[in-house]
């Protein structure tokens, strides 16, 4: 006999057979085996006894009385409890058909009787064998599956963590995003959401001729009164008002952004007809009338608006923005609290102004401006008494710039402060020159223009004293012209640059009299000496049916006011005879002569004319 394995001793094994001598037999040599051995006579019992407990392997007879044994075996597979377990048949049945068949229904095995004992004896040992190999692969699984279910349970933990940090990364990525497109104050979608936006407008209208869009770009009027009066808090607060009422007149498809400052555009989207925009323009302008409760104030605000549509562009953004600010620009020029629709020609005048601008940077560099001097005659002796400089801009390409085109340019650019100082210094070495030609003798004046923009600048001063020291220049004979804007705005530094300027014995002339601030009550306070009349005042008193319009009291203003009057744009005898009469101390104009180069001011001086 075989030595079995140790775990194979006491195995129970249940025999099946109506023929109680089989039973017997085997039920001896088994247990001599070391098994432990129950014993059915027939199907019920063998059933029976399943159900108290299970047997490790069963020998089943085939042919019994009530049952046979394929029926008892269908029987046990068919339950849980003892599907599993291996069945070998007995039977003295040995032809092909009964083994398929009790393979068929579940049997493991198959031993024909008369069987060998050592066959028998193998045969269960085999099956108990694989039985036992089978439940140990059971049970393996069973706990692979009890710790794959706990390792996917754990998975799971760090699963669900892991979706949670990425829930949390992204709202924190979608948040700074947000900041990076939007504006902090009124939280609306900042330059680069609404470039981005325009972008994607000019892309599908490339693909799409028939969508319009359009661009406005909206500038607050007089924000900055606001914010100087009431305060930043205040400003903000009402930024934020305005962003949402512009918001409540836009559609969904349209995108509003605040482009910083005061300034705010607008992306209309999906126009049905392009005269749609301007209509918005209007109703944006409407809605701006109501005045914004804030906190503490309430404030009426307007703004001006430029508009550009899309169907000029077909690139860049920036374009369709900076003209739409053209034009915004343009409309506040026209009065503000409008709008107005950008067109081509505009552009071509940005440009050229843009190329002025440039121009003008490098004739200041380049010294491209020359001094003409314009006569100033005493109306008592009829002899010349000084001369006023003009400026002039020889244009290396464009010839002959007159003043009235590039001051402008030159005063909102910063660059005039230069030119106002070149053509001061210019004209004390010129008037020097004459007199040292003996020309002119030493009272002869020189009267040089300063833009109100830059004149109240401190470093003027400086630089003034610093030419009176250099050139020796005796400063009686110099006067400033400033207009009465210049000093209308009488706050403490006026009046100290002001009386700085007479510190140093320089006259100083109200340019342009009677074109600016009409209130007089200034003229007392600051130290000036000439009176300019306007050319448009002297232009009237030629008729024979005037008699002199304003031009007598503003004489008269001048004297009693201890100051001298200088009647500008006199161009006929008859204009002249009638300041002779009114008591006009000087005059100058075409009828004596143009602004002159220095070369014909020569020749006119040399001729030492009187008139
Ligand atoms: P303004 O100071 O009133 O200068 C007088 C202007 O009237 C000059 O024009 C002169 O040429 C012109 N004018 C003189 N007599 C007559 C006349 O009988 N009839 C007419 N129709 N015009 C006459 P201009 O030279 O074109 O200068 C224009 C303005 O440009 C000046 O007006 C002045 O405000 C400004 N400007 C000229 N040169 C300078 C400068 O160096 N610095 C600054 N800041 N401004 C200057
Ligand atoms: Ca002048
Ligand atoms: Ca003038």
């Amino acid at each position: 006999m075989n030595a079995k394995p140790l775990e194979f001793l006491q195995k129970d094994i249940l025999i099946v057979d109506d023929t109680q001598d089989n039973l017997r037999y085997l039920a001896t040599i088994l247990t001599d085996e070391g098994y432990k051995v129950r014993k059915a006579l027939n199907g019920q019992m063998a059933l029976k006894a399943c159900r108290v407990v299970v047997p490790d392997l069963i020998l089943l007879d085939i042919m019994m009385p009530d049952m046979s044994g394929y029926q008892v075996c269908e029987i046990l597979k068919t339950n849980d409890a003892t599907c599993e377990v291996p069945v070998i048949f007995l039977s003295a049945l040995d032809d092909a058909f009964d083994k398929v068949k009790a393979f068929n229904v579940g049997g493991v095995d198959y031993i024909s009787k008369p069987f060998q004992l050592e066959e028998v004896l193998a045969r269960i040992q085999t099956q108990l064998i694989r039985r036992a190999a089978e439940l140990k692969i059971q049970q393996l699984n069973a706990e692979l599956e009890s710790r794959v279910q706990e390792r996917t349970l754990q998975l799971e933990c760090s699963n669900q963590d892991l979706l949670q940090e990425i829930k949390e990364r992204k709202q924190l990525q979608e948040q700074l995003l947000h900041l990076a497109l939007h504006d902090s104050l009124t939280n609306l979608p900042n330059r680069s959401l609404f470039m981005e936006r325009l972008d994607q407008a000019i892309a599908l209208r490339k693909a799409n001729p028939d969508y319009q869009f359009a661009v406005l770009f909206l500038d607050c009027d007089r924000f900055k009164v606001v914010n100087d009066s009431l305060g930043h808090l205040v400003g903000d607060e009402l930024l934020i008002a305005i962003g949402q009422r512009l918001q409540s007149t836009l559609t969904e498809n349209d995108t509003l952004a605040r482009l910083g400052g005061d300034e705010f555009a607008v992306l209309l989207e999906e126009l049905p007809t392009l005269d749609r925009s301007p209509a918005i323009a209007d109703c944006i302008l409407d809605s701006l009338k109501e005045p914004f409760q804030l906190s503490r104030y309430e404030v009426f605000i307007n703004a001006s608006i430029g508009i550009t549509l899309g169907s000029f562009y077909n690139e860049k953004p920036e374009y369709l923005l900076r003209d739409a600010d053209t034009a915004m620009y343009r409309a506040k020029s026209l009065g503000k609290g409008q709008y107005y629709l950008f067109n081509p020609v505009m552009h071509e005048e940005a440009l050229n102004r843009l190329q002025l601008e440039n121009d003008l940077r490098r004739a200041v560099e380049r010294k491209e401006f020359k001094v003409y001097y314009q006569p100033i005659i005493s109306l008592t002796t009829g002899r010349i008494y000084g001369f006023e400089s003009l400026v002039r801009w020889q244009h290396p390409v464009r010839g002959f710039i007159p003043p009235v085109e590039f001051i402008p340019v030159a005063e909102e650019t910063g660059l005039i402060a230069n030119i106002d100082l070149w053509v001061l210094g210019e004209s004390v070495r010129q008037i020097q020159d004459w007199q040292h030609q003996n020309l002119i003798d030493e009272s002869v004046t020189c009267s040089v223009n300063l833009s109100a923009r830059h004149f109240l600048q401190s470093s003027f001063i400086h630089r003034l004293r610093k030419l009176l020291e250099v050139t020796q220049i005796n400063p009686q004979i110099l006067k400033l012209e400033i207009t009465e804007s210049a000093i209308a705005n009488k706050n403490q530094a006026t009046l100290d640059i002001l009386h700085q300027i007479r510190d140093c014995q320089v006259e100083l002339s109200i340019d342009d009299f009677g074109t600016g601030y009409s209130s007089l009550s200034y003229l007392e306070e600051f130290p000036v000496n000439v009176l300019k009349i306007d050319r448009s005042f002297i232009k009237r008193i030629d008729g024979s049916e005037h008699n002199g319009g304003l031009v007598p009291g503003i004489i008269g203003i001048a004297h009693t006011m201890g100051m001298i009057a200088i009647a500008e744009g006199v161009e006929t005898p008859i204009q002249l005879e009638k300041l002779r009469r009114l008591g006009c101390d000087f005059a100058q104009g075409y009828l004596f002569a143009k602004p002159l180069n220095p070369d014909a001011v020569a020749e006119l001086l040399a001729r030492s004319p009187q008139w």
